[in-house]
């Protein structure tokens, strides 16, 4: 999964959970600003009837609405720090609905992984004289994947914002749905930004860019120690930290799961149908959808750890 597959593979991840599926008709929804604490903003959507971005010639009309990765907006006295950036044709639409809530410009971008639902708008962002930081993985992603607007600051394990009395920090957990994977913490507020780490569906991992599920676990038990209440994931309605520790297990029963198919010696194009997921509440999701192709890659992680 090189270049275009690599752009794809990320383009498809959505809010969607069982829930929704089950509903009938899926009506597209325009981008919108919620608050999420004082001065602190989730922009969410569009929700999109077909992926990665609108109904084109070759997008995919899978019967469920996408939705390019959410974007966090920090308001201080002192201007904004935004958290990703979505798809490139995206930014003109969020730059309007930060100005719907603040006079205050935006003076830094951080971003969570290099996905391009993500931080596609990067270069668009750069263009507009704001500053982007990122963690070295993802730079080093951004460039592998010729996707615009690699940061100019990138960090190793831990980085801080500090600006208008207000202080953002960056922190590296280790390897999960990428080898990149960014929490951002607003630490006065008790929240944080999981990127796809956490999402409202099941987990996906990006194999070609150094995605791991064993690691996934320890990553988040390691977001886990972090004080806060509320997470902004990646994609979908916003979490506790409750939900996070139940996504552990879950995540740590599926390895199991794998490994028992493995030792059965299942064939990898029986995974699909051998791997339990309904219980789990993860099956039939657009997150699932993506998952399933990188299967085999998962199969593989998990029988080398067992020999
Ligand atoms: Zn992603």
């Amino acid at each position: 999964m090189r270049g275009s597959l690599a752009v794809a593979f990320v383009a498809v991840l959505a809010v969607l959970t069982v829930h929704a599926v089950t509903q009938q008709k899926l009506t597209p929804e325009p981008m919108r600003i919620d608050k999420v604490k004082d001065n602190l903003y989730v922009v969410r959507g569009p929700f999109n009837a077909c992926a990665p971005n609108g109904c084109g010639a070759n997008s995919v009309d899978d019967g469920l609405l996408h939705e390019a990765g959410d974007v966090a907006v920090r308001v201080t006295p002192d201007g904004v720090i935004v958290v990703d950036d979505k798809f490139a044709p995206n930014v003109p639409d969020v730059l309007e609905k930060v100005k719907s809530i603040t006079t205050q410009p935006i003076k830094y971008l951080l971003n969570t992984h290099h996905h391009t639902d993500h931080i596609g708008g990067n270069g668009e962002i750069l263009n507009r004289g704001i500053e982007v930081i990122a963690h070295r993985n993802i730079r080093d992603n951004i460039i592998k994947n010729k996707q615009p607007g690699p940061p100019r600051i990138v960090f190793n394990d831990q980085a801080s914002v500090y600006l208008g009395g207000v202080e953002v920090q960056m922190m590296y957990l280790g390897r999960g749905h990428t080898n990149g994977d960014t929490v951002i913490y607003f630490p006065d507020l008790r929240t944080v930004h999981s990127g796809d780490l956490v999402i409202d569906g099941m987990p996906v991992i990006d194999y070609n860019n150094g995605g791991s599920a064993l690691e996934f676990v320890k990553t988040l038990n390691n977001l886990l120690k972090i004080d806060f209440d509320i997470v902004i994931p990646g994609h979908g309605r916003l979490l506790t930290k409750d939900d996070v520790r139940a996504y552990v297990p879950k995540l740590e029963t599926m390895n199991k799961r794998m490994a028992e198919l493995v030792k059965n010696r299942v064939t990898k194009d029986q995974l699909e149908k051998q791997l339990t997921l309904d219980d789990l509440g993860w099956a039939h999701t657009v997150s699932t959808l993506t998952f399933m192709r990188s299967i085999g890659q998962y199969y593989d992680e998990v029988a080398a750890a067992m020999k």
